[in-house]
């Protein structure tokens, strides 16, 4: 599957000198989406992952439906202030800024199997803080996927150890 067609790539947005990758014609298309989230199921089904955990707010597009594949969990991590229970946070840096990812204490039970799934690798800086918040809950990360990774950012050198899956590269 060629899934490079379904995405569009929008120049300087949101800001200038930036190259934005959408993800939005890939889930317009049933088959190519179907398709894709099939991939990371495919991935994952053999690494006893107990639950799915993805960022905010293109994570959770990705991955809910590979956690209903997989008939298990998924747990949301999120921008402080968004989640409505006791939460542990982590402060990271973006491709745009600095931010705060949070996810709630009780997500993720000590030595459970993680499977971390987001649309799109650039700097690392997201991933780098979501496997900092499943790590520091006993987590451990499994696997990592993402439909796009922005090879010339080099986001999968902080992933070194992890298993990582992408489906495309730019
Ligand atoms: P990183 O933290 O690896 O620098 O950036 C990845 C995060 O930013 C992901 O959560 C992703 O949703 C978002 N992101 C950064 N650049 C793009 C882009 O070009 N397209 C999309 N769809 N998301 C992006």
């Amino acid at each position: 599957m060629d899934y490079k067609e379904h995405i569009a790539i929008v120049e300087d947005w949101p800001k200038e000198g930036v190259q934005f990758k959408d993800i939005t014609p890939l889930m317009d298309n049933g088959p190519a989406f179907k398709a894709a989230v099939d991939e990371i199921v495919e991935y994952a089904k053999d690494k006893e992952i107990d639950i799915v955990v993805g960022p905010e707010a293109r994570g959770f597009i990705v991955g809910c439906p590979v956690s209903y594949a997989l008939e298990i969990g998924f747990a949301p991590v999120r921008k402080e202030g968004k989640l409505p229970r006791e939460t542990i946070k982590v402060d990271y840096g973006l491709e745009y800024g600095k931010d705060v990812l949070t996810i709630h204490k009780d997500a993720i039970k000590q030595g459970q199997r993680v499977l971390i799934v987001d649309d799109l690798l650039a700097t690392g800086g997201t991933i780098e803080a979501t496997i900092d918040l499943v790590e520091q809950l006993g987590g451990e990360v499994a696997g990592c996927a993402f439909l796009i990774e922005l090879t010339y950012l080099d986001g999968r050198s902080k992933l070194d150890g992890h298993d990582v899956l992408t489906l495309m590269q730019y």
